[in-house]
């Protein structure tokens, strides 16, 4: 449930008409619902009432000072992937002990970054990284608390760019080797291993895959166990899908369910790491109709929005539903949605059955508040577009559109050229 509703006829964001928002910041914006937020945060959160669990907010969903510190507030952590995502995270008020830092590909500065603040735990995606972030923690005198990811080999049955758990994946140390990983770490003197970790995918709709997943880490939990090796926390992930269109995903509470009774009897921490859940259904990109054409084959609609704002529906063909601001009696129309880039990947939708919108027509692209804003480009020098965040009746732009200045920004042209 979220709160982007129709007033006779016209869409609101809580108690504001999206229009007035776009009259005031221009077109294209993201737009999001404090309301929404919240309530998504407290009804996972509580889903697991009882159990000792941290719920970690995966950062790059949606990475927005405002929205993290509105989950700071409410007693989130945070799952990291990156340097910068640290820095933001601190920026927005999270304490270092409740951030774990997920990644393949840890740098050597993200490494030291991270080990000086004093974050929770490195969730550890190779041998190679676990000698690395030892030998670091060596240097700055400090001690590396670590999980290993483990690949479960489970297939999460989503979109093949965004499944994580099968063999064929980059990610984490397959289920096999990971026991070797687990005496390997025990061993280091900078390391203390303290948790096990997987991340099978994301956009999951049903509960199996992670029931399996859990199934195999119960067992190497056990074998890890025997070897005189202390777990502390199991840090699930995230992955929880959410409805673009007309699937049918399992309710927060359901899949708390799910994980509650695999876990049963196991004196553990969990951590879950959730990011789509939390924020794709709070917020929507509004954008502005150009221009109308049709070629013998097809109906175009041209809006000012493009795939450098919004990527899903160019990478992984993500669906996202599209409607209108106003809401009027025009018939419908099957149309390509199209942005102003010079890529034939760049749409929001193809052969979509659409209101007929015309130019200067408002349109509201549904479910684009996870992996949205945080995937956008410069590309075509465009612009970055603002944020917007309503609370109630009020509104407030919480990222300022780019200027051309900012697009230029620490660029020089060098005296040889
Ligand atoms: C992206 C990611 C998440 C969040 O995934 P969602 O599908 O948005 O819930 C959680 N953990 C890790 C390690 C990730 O890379």
């Amino acid at each position: 449930m979220h709160h982007f509703k129709y007033r006779n006829n016209e869409l609101y964001c809580e108690d504001v008409p999206v229009q007035r928002i776009a009259e005031n910041v221009g077109t294209p914006f993201y737009l999001y619902s404090h309301a929404t937020l919240k309530r998504h945060f407290l009804i996972f959160n509580q889903a697991f009432q009882g159990l000792n669990r941290l719920v970690c907010y995966s950062a790059k969903a949606n990475t927005n000072l405002a929205v993290l510190k509105l989950f700071a507030n409410l007693g989130s952590g945070l799952d990291i992937v990156s340097g910068g995502e640290l820095y933001r995270g601190l920026k927005a008020g999270f304490s270092a002990d409740k951030i774990v830092y997920s990644g393949v590909g840890k740098r050597i500065d993200e490494i030291d970054y991270a080990l000086d603040k004093g974050i929770l735990m490195f969730n550890i995606e190779s041998l190679e990284e676990l000698e690395l972030i030892d030998k670091r923690a060596g240097m700055l005198k400090k001690k590396a608390p670590i999980a290993i990811r483990v690949n479960p080999d489970v297939d999460p049955k989503t979109h093949p760019y965004i499944s994580t758990g099968l063999k064929k994946n980059k990610f984490g140390i397959d289920i096999e080797s990971s026991i070797q990983g687990y005496k390997i770490a025990s061993k280091l003197k900078n390391i203390q291993v303290i948790g096990i970790d997987c991340h099978i995918g994301s956009q999951i709709t049903e509960s199996k895959p992670f029931e399996d997943a859990l199934e195999s880490i119960k067992k190497l939990i056990t074998d890890i166990i025997n070897l005189g090796i202390k777990i502390k926390y199991i840090d699930m992930g995230g992955g929880l899908g959410i409805t673009y269109d007309a699937e049918s995903p399992l309710h927060p509470s359901e899949y708390a369910r799910a994980i509650v009774k695999s876990l049963e009897g196991m004196p553990i921490e969990l951590i879950l790491e959730p990011g789509r859940v939390l924020v794709g259904n709070a917020g929507i990109l509004v954008t502005k109709v150009l221009y109308r054409k049709a070629s013998r084959e097809k109906q175009f609609i041209i809006v000012d929005a493009g795939m450098n704002d919004l990527l899903r529906p160019s990478i992984y063909k993500a669906f996202h539903a599209i409607e209108p601001v106003l809401k009027s009696e025009e018939k419908t129309i099957v149309a390509d949605v199209v942005g102003p880039i010079c890529e034939s990947g760049d749409f929001l939708a193809l052969d979509r059955k659409i209101s007929n919108a015309k130019a200067d027509d408002l349109l509201a692209v549904m479910s684009a508040g996870a992996y949205g804003f945080t995937m956008s480009s410069n590309y075509c020098s465009r612009l970055k577009v603002p944020e917007v965040m309503v609370k109630d009746d009020r509104f407030e732009v919480i990222k300022a559109r780019q200027t051309y200045e900012d697009l230029i920004a620490g660029e020089c042209i060098p005296a040889f050229v």
